[in-house]
């Protein structure tokens, strides 16, 4: 089975929040009123985290665009008691039958990053890779559409990952000043 996936790149990416606000718009998330983002329970399906490194005045920060990454031997699949948890049999995604879904957060125990999300009616939902979105002939998620800095690519997870290897010895090269061989 072919798995498609979506890579972010930290150096591209700049912090602008678009694939935040994107993934909201595509997937009606609230808060839709006042009263919701009172109660700071709106679901955020892919979440643009700030991390600052470093002394007051000479700091860095970096973003990380951070959503589920449909892992291969998903944890939170494993653990959910019911089944409502599944891969995709076309290619791999883990979606959620909110129909089968009793709340009992056990996929959030167990997810290393902390994804999956619960709203108002306590059931889970997460990012589904735009899978409706791709059923209506779209080629990429909202969030990989609405980069403006290309920090985010969908696509088959091997040759995205091949990419990244280039691209990370390239990187290694200019470090260390060693000639090498293309991958
Ligand atoms: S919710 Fe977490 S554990 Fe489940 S597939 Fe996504 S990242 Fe992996
Ligand atoms: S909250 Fe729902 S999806 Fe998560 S483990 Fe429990 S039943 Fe499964
Ligand atoms: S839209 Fe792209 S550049 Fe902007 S925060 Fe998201 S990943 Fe980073």
């Amino acid at each position: 089975m072919s798995k498609n996936a979506i890579y972010f790149d930290i150096d591209r990416c700049m912090g602008c929040y678009s694939c935040q606000l994107a993934c909201k718009q595509e997937n009606d998330l609230a808060p839709h009123n006042v009263e919701e983002a009172i109660e700071q329970r709106s679901p955020v399906w892919r979440r643009v985290i700030e991390i600052e490194q470093g002394e007051y005045g000479d700091e860095t920060v970096d973003y990380v665009s951070l959503s589920c990454v449909h892992c291969a031997d998903a944890p939170c699949v494993i653990a959910c008691p019911t089944g409502a948890l599944s891969k995709y049999q076309e290619d791999g995604r883990v979606l959620v039958d909110q129909g089968k879904c009793i709340g009992c957060r056990m996929c959030l125990q167990v997810c290393p990053f902390g994804i999956p999300q619960f709203d108002k009616n306590d059931l889970m939902q997460k990012c589904t890779l735009c899978l409706e979105r791709m059923e209506e002939g779209k080629e990429e998620p909202a969030c990989v559409s609405a980069c403006p800095a290309k920090a985010l690519q969908f696509g088959d997870a091997n040759k995205l990952t091949i990419e990244l290897q280039k691209k990370a010895a390239s990187k290694l090269v200019l470090m260390t000043d060693k000639p090498y061989a293309t991958l």
